[in-house]
């Protein structure tokens, strides 16, 4: 017998990298997916496969899977800043009870639970680079704080429902994760910056582009959330690339692997943009032996061949 995972938002951007890595590991897969910002183009190669069943569904609403469950990955939100400003309520709603749903499918199945949270939960961080002791520092009723307060709240469920009712549980906080797969307007800055450098545009910076972001290869990541799914570890992990990078520095680089005869044009900084951003991964390290292996110029070409076909 396979064993049989669930992933929400599976036909997301890591969505979809995952349930083909599941199934590559002979799993059945369920993924349910609303496809409000995840899409069927990233999934449409799964279809012939009889370990692979799709539910459009919002989880927001009871979830019914038939049988045995194992494992429970919850990865379905809006999970760009233009997305979650376009999607608020929805937002609001996936994180929160999209939680309760999915934890409770969990704990009714007797399966482990997988919480896909965010660098988010840090806020615009006073402490760099962000460690997992680190509480953060979210304004509760910024534009941003639909998704950041969400998530905090999808991590006190799920550590709540792992104290109250004993279910096995383990949380990813994922930093700025880049690849293929990504939605052309998603909005974010690996996207964007690719998209205008393909077509000579100006690259948009916001802000003077002193903030700092650090960006992992999709396929790191995937490799992190198996071991970290497989580890005994119910506390949260940060996962991510510790490399960081000015957002302007960040411009220019893309500009010149890409060959591109962009500029760059500077636009106002979006509301409470956090100011410096880089995941401590210690406890990654020596917990589940994990840290990123794809360069950045390996992964961005990667992610440029992608977008060139978009183009
Ligand atoms: N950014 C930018 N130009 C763009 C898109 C984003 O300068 O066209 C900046 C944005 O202000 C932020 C960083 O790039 O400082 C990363 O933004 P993204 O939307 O990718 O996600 P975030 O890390 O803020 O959640």
């Amino acid at each position: 017998m396979n064993k049989r995972i669930v992933i929400t938002g599976g036909a997301g951007f890591i969505g979809s990298h995952l349930c083909e890595y599941f199934l590559a590991k002979s799993y059945d897969v369920f993924c349910v997916d609303n496809l409000i910002t995840g899409s069927l183009d990233n999934i449409s190669h799964l279809f012939g496969s009889k370990e692979f069943v799709f539910m459009n569904h919002d989880i927001a609403n009871y979830i019914h899977i038939p049988g045995t469950v194992d494992y429970v990955l919850n990865f379905a939100s809006p999970a760009s800043p233009i997305d979650y400003l376009e999607h608020p309520i929805q937002t609001l709603k996936v994180g929160a009870l999209g939680t309760h749903k999915t934890i409770g499918l969990a704990k009714d199945k007797g399966a482990r639970y997988f919480l896909a949270s965010t660098s988010e939960v840090y806020g615009d961080p006073l402490v760099n680079p962000q460690p997992e002791t680190y509480w953060g520092n979210v304004n509760s009723v910024g534009p941003r704080s639909v998704y950041d307060e969400a998530k905090r709240f999808a991590e006190a469920m799920t550590m709540g429902y792992h104290r109250y009712h004993k279910v096995d549980v383990r949380i990813v906080r994922i930093f700025n994760t880049y690849g293929p797969r990504m939605r052309l307007n998603d909005g974010r800055v690996v996207p964007n910056f690719v998209m205008q450098a393909l077509r000579n545009e100006p690259l948009t910076v916001y802000g003077d582009g002193s903030q700092t972001r650090s960006f992992c290869y999709v396929s790191d990541l995937v490799e992190g959330i198996y071991r970290l799914l497989m580890s005994d570890y119910a506390g949260p992990v940060n996962l991510g690339n510790p490399e960081e990078w000015k957002i302007i520095d960040f411009a220019k680089h893309i500009i010149s692997l890409s060959g591109s005869k962009s500029t760059i044009t500077y636009r106002p900084l979006p509301q409470d943009d956090p100011k410096q951003r880089r995941p401590d991964i210690t406890l990654a390290k020596t917990l589940l032996g994990w840290q990123p292996q794809v360069k950045l110029d390996e992964g961005l070409k990667a992610t440029l061949d992608f977008f060139m076909k978009k183009k």
